[in-house]
């Protein structure tokens, strides 16, 4: 096979992993940290790019799968996402 089809493959299972992970966290939450787990394992094996819409809703420094309104904070100050995990108390920034 192909890099470029490996690369394909892992970016495919990142994006069926983090959406698991979505579906998962109202349920089981430990669980939810395990698919995400997964995907940046993948993410890191294959050098991949995370996909963007996922990438904010992994904590970086305490690695859990966080969701807006639940386990992360997320407000608009002076043009910057401001996300703050709910779990660590981790504040990322994000231009817009
Ligand atoms: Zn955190």
């Amino acid at each position: 096979m192909s890099q470029k089809n490996i690369k394909k493959i892992a970016s495919e299972r990142i994006e069926i992993l983090m959406r698991k992970a979505d579906e998962t966290f109202k349920i089981d939450r430990k669980r939810a940290d395990r698919y995400a787990n997964l995907a940046r394992k993948i993410q890191m094996r294959y050098k991949v790019r995370f996909p963007r819409k996922w990438k904010r809703r992994i904590c970086k420094k305490c690695k859990k799968f966080i969701t807006p309104g639940d386990n992360c904070r997320v407000r608009i100050h002076k043009k910057m996402i401001v996300i703050t995990c709910l779990e660590c108390n981790n504040v990322t920034r994000i231009g817009i």
